[in-house]
């Protein structure tokens, strides 16, 4: 835990999230300012700057995948849905803890659109 870290305290219950999903490593919240009808973010417990740090903890990393995939579930995204790791600064990361946009329920466009 990094007392400085919006997404840690989040994980510690320091600020309100409205909770998605948890598991004994993850935790799914909606994001408060959704792009799309369903948005919720999928973060590891542990904190990881980023997906690069994410990708050296293989256990975290699949169960941030897993995590997102249940939320695809639990949100009823049947038709499809995206999963992006916004990474540094030409990526438009905005909070330095690893987190997948889970994000569907409507069609999405072209990526890079
Ligand atoms: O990938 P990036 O770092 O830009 O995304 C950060 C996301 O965290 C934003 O979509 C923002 O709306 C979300 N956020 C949130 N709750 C907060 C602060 C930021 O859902 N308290």
């Amino acid at each position: 835990m990094e007392n400085s870290c919006l997404f840690c305290r989040i994980v510690a219950g320091e600020i309100p999230a409205s909770i998605v999903h948890r598991t004994g490593t993850t935790v799914a919240f909606r994001d408060i300012d959704p792009k799309a009808p369903t948005h919720v973010l999928v973060i590891p417990v542990a904190h990881h700057a980023n997906v690069v740090e994410l990708a050296a903890d293989p256990a975290a990393a699949a169960d941030v995948l897993a995590t997102a995939a249940r939320v695809a579930e639990i949100e009823g995204l049947d038709d499809g849905f995206r999963v992006i790791f916004n990474t540094g600064a030409h990526g438009g990361q905005e909070v330095f803890h690893v987190h997948a946009h889970v994000v569907g329920g409507a069609p999405l466009g072209p990526m890079l659109a």
